[in-house]
C-alpha cells in the first residue's frame, strides 16, 4: 500500500514539467513570431540596400539610348565596374531587344552582346514591370535575391522602355545574421526553460512538501501510530487540509482508544466469568473463547480459534450448525471419561444486526458436573436410606407378626424374636443417629469442641478399652479372638482435637478391623510423627478390600459385602462419618489394602512441634 512513489510519478515532477512545457511553448510562439518579423524587416532593409542609385540608373538609360553601341557598352561596363555595392553579386543590363549589354561579373563578359536566356528578364521587358524573387541556388547552396527592374527614358509625356537591369544579390549575410539571432534565442529560451524548471521544482516542492507530510502521517495513522502531527505551513487550502488531517488523527486515536477500552472491558468480563463463553462467526468458526471455556473443554484458545464450534464441543454428528442457529435450546455435553466426570450445559444465542443479519453465535457453557453429582448423590442417598430402613423394618414387622400370631406364648421362641426386633431397632436407631450426625456435619452445624490432647495417652486409653472387652469375652467361646499390638513413638504428641468425635473415629476403625479380621488375628496400632503431622495407623490381617472398592470405601452406605456387613450390625456409615470428622479436624484418612492379606487405615492430623524448653520453663 505504502509503495515508494517514483519521482517521475510525483505531483512535484508533474507541476515542474507542466511549467517548463508552458515556458517552452510560449518561447516557441514568441520566437516564431519574432523571427518571422525580423526576417521580413531584414529582407526589406536588404532590398533597399541593393537598390542602384538613381545616378547609375540614369547613366544606364542614357547609354542604352545611345546609337553608338560599342561606346555605350564600354560606358556601361565602366559604370558597372564602378558600382561598389558589396551585397550585389551580379548586375546584368539588358536592352529592349533582350541583348545583354553589360555584366558586372568578370567571368560573364562573354555574355555581353548575346541574348539574355532568363525567361524572367523577357517577362519584365514584355510587361515593363519590376520583378523580384528570392531563389535558392542548388549549385552553391546559397539564397539569392533577384530583382529585374525595367528602365525608362523620360521623353515628353511618355516613358519609353529602354531596357532592364537584372540584379542578383546573395542573401547569405541576412540569413546568417538571422541564424545567429535564432541560435541566441534558442539558447536563451533553453536556459530560461531550465531555470524555469528549477524554479518550478522549488515552487512545487513547497506545495508538495505538506502533501507529502500528510501522506506520511496518514500512513502512520493507518499503522496505528497517532503520535505525529502534520506541520501547518499556512492558512491556504493545504494548511486547512493539514489541520483536518491532524484533527482526524486525534479523532481516530480517541475512537481507537475507546474501542480498545471497550475490548479490554469485554475481555476482563469474559475472563472473570465463571461460565465458559465462546463466540463464533457466521460460519460457526470460533473467534473468541474465554479462559473458563478453554479450561472446561481442555483446549487452548489459540488452537480453538478458527475451528468449528461443532468440533470444539464435539457435537458434530449430533447437531449441525443450522440446528444451533435455528433452535437455541440448551444442549447437554457430556465430556466424562473413566477417570474424570464432566458435564456441561451449552446455551446458544445469535449475534444479530439490526437488519436481522446473523453475524455469529454465542455459546455459554455452564459446568453442571457438581450439580449433577449432588443430584445423583441425593437421589442415591434417599434410595439408600429408604432401602436401609426398609430391610430392618420388614424383618421387625415379620417377627412382630409371628409373635402376634401366637409365638408370644412360646417361651422358647418369643425371647429370641424379641431380641432380634430389639437388635434391629437398635441398628435403626444407630443408623439414624449416624445419619443425623452426618447431616449436622454436612450443614456445618456440627460443633467441634477442640482441646489440646496428649494423643499417645488418648490412643492408649481407647485401645485399653478394646483389650478390656477382649478380657471380658474370654469365657465366651463364640467371641472372636484377636490381639492388639502397639507401636508408638516415644515422643509425646500433643494435638488439638475434639476428643469425643476422635474416639468415635478410632472406635469405628478398630471395630471394623476386628469385624473383618480372622479369628486370632493381630491388629497393629501405630503412632508416629513427621515434622508437620502425626500419623495413626491400624493394620489388620483380614480379608482386605478389593482394589476397585478402595476409592468408594468412605462413601455413605458403601459396603464391600452388603449381607455380611448387615449381619454384623454395620450401617455402612461408619467410615463416611470418620472421614467427615477427620477432615473437620484438618486431617486426612486413607486406606491401603491387599485382598486376603489385610488392610491398614491411616489417619493424619496437623501437628505443631511444641518447644520442650517452653514447657520446662513454664
Ligand atoms: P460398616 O458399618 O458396614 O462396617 P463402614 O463404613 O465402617 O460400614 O465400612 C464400610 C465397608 O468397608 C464395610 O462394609 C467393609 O466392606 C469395608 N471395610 C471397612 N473396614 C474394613 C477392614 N478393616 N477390612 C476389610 N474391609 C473393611
Amino acid at each position: 500500500m505504502n509503495k515508494k512513489l517514483h519521482f517521475f510519478q510525483s505531483i512535484h515532477f508533474k507541476i515542474a514539467l507542466v511549467f517548463a512545457l508552458l515556458l517552452l511553448i510560449t518561447f516557441q510562439i514568441v520566437g516564431a513570431y519574432f523571427l518571422q518579423q525580423l526576417k521580413r524587416e531584414d529582407i526589406k532593409t536588404f532590398k533597399q540596400q541593393t537598390e542602384l542609385s538613381s545616378y547609375v540608373d540614369n547613366s544606364l538609360i542614357h547609354n542604352l539610348t545611345k546609337s553608338n553601341i560599342q561606346q555605350a557598352d564600354d560606358n556601361i561596363r565602366d559604370l558597372l565596374e564602378d558600382t561598389n555595392n558589396s551585397n550585389i553579386t551580379e548586375i546584368q543590363v539588358v536592352d529592349t531587344k533582350g541583348t545583354v549589354r553589360g555584366d558586372s561579373d568578370v567571368n560573364n563578359q562573354d555574355l555581353v552582346g548575346q541574348k539574355a536566356t532568363d525567361s524572367d528578364i523577357k517577362q519584365v521587358l514584355y510587361n515593363a514591370k519590376t520583378y523580384t524573387k528570392l531563389t535558392y541556388d542548388r549549385s552553391d547552396n546559397k539564397r539569392y535575391y533577384v530583382s529585374i527592374t525595367p528602365l525608362f527614358s523620360a521623353g515628353g509625356n511618355t516613358n519609353t522602355l529602354v531596357g532592364a537591369v537584372y540584379l542578383r544579390a546573395s542573401l547569405e549575410p541576412v540569413y546568417s545574421a538571422l541564424n545567429k539571432v535564432t541560435t541566441i534565442f534558442v539558447t536563451a529560451s533553453l536556459i530560461a526553460t531550465g531555470l524555469g524548471m528549477i524554479l518550478a521544482i522549488l515552487i512545487s516542492s513547497a506545495i508538495t512538501k505538506p502533501i507529502d507530510e500528510m501522506k506520511k502521517q496518514t500512513s502512520r495513522i493507518a499503522r496505528g501510530d497517532y503520535s505525529g502531527q502534520v506541520q501547518i505551513y499556512g492558512q491556504d487550502e493545504l494548511g486547512q487540509l493539514a489541520q483536518a488531517v491532524n484533527n482526524l488523527s486525534i479523532r481516530v486515536e480517541e475512537a481507537q482508544e475507546a474501542s480498545e477500552a471497550e475490548r479490554r472491558r469485554l475481555d476482563s468480563v469474559l475472563s472473570h466469568m465463571s461460565d465458559g463463553v465462546i463466540a463464533t462467526d457466521r460460519r460457526g468458526n470460533v473467534i473468541i473463547m474465554n479462559e473458563t471455556a478453554s479450561e472446561d473443554l481442555d483446549i487452548d484458545a489459540n488452537i480453538a480459534e478458527g475451528q468449528s464450534i461443532l468440533d470444539i464441543l464435539n457435537i458434530r454428528g449430533r447437531y449441525t450448525l443450522r440446528d444451533l442457529l435455528e433452535n437455541q435450546d440448551e444442549i447437554v455435553i457430556d465430556l466424562s471419561d473413566e477417570n474424570h466426570e464432566q458435564i456441561l450445559n451449552a446455551y446458544f444465542s445469535l449475534i444479530q444486526r439490526e437488519s436481522g443479519f446473523i453475524s455469529g453465535l454465542v455459546c455459554v457453557l455452564h459446568d453442571v458436573t457438581e450439580q449433577q453429582r449432588i443430584d445423583r448423590d441425593r437421589r442415591e442417598f434417599v434410595s439408600n436410606v429408604s432401602h436401609e430402613l426398609r430391610t430392618p423394618l420388614t424383618s421387625v414387622r415379620s417377627y412382630i407378626e409371628a409373635l402376634n400370631d401366637g409365638a408370644w406364648k412360646d417361651s422358647q421362641v418369643a425371647p429370641k424374636f424379641l431380641k432380634v426386633t430389639q437388635d434391629e431397632t437398635d441398628r435403626m436407631i444407630r443408623m439414624i443417629n449416624d445419619l443425623l450426625s452426618l447431616s449436622r456435619m454436612d450443614s456445618g452445624t456440627a460443633k467441634l469442641e477442640l482441646e489440646l490432647v496428649n494423643l499417645n495417652e488418648l490412643y492408649n486409653y481407647i485401645l485399653d478399652r478394646f483389650d478390656m472387652m477382649l478380657k471380658n469375652q474370654q469365657h465366651n467361646k463364640k467371641a472372636k479372638k484377636y490381639s492388639i499390638k502397639r507401636d508408638f513413638t516415644r515422643r509425646e504428641l500433643w494435638v488439638e482435637i475434639d476428643t469425643d468425635k476422635f474416639m468415635q473415629v478410632i472406635d469405628n476403625i478398630m471395630n471394623n478391623a476386628i469385624k473383618y479380621s480372622p479369628d486370632g488375628g493381630v491388629i497393629t496400632c501405630r503412632l508416629l510423627e513427621t515434622h508437620s503431622q502425626v500419623i495413626l495407623s491400624i493394620s489388620d490381617q483380614g480379608l482386605g478390600i478389593p482394589k476397585k472398592d478402595i476409592a468408594h470405601i468412605f462413601d455413605r452406605f458403601f459396603r464391600v459385602d452388603k449381607a455380611r456387613s448387615r449381619a454384623q450390625g454395620g450401617t455402612g456409615l461408619g467410615l463416611a462419618i470418620s472421614k467427615e470428622v477427620v477432615e473437620m479436624l484438618g486431617g486426612k484418612i486413607w486406606v491401603e489394602s491387599i485382598e486376603n492379606k489385610g488392610s491398614t487405615f491411616y489417619i493424619s492430623l496437623p501437628y505443631e512441634e511444641y518447644e520442650e524448653d517452653l514447657w520446662d520453663e513454664g
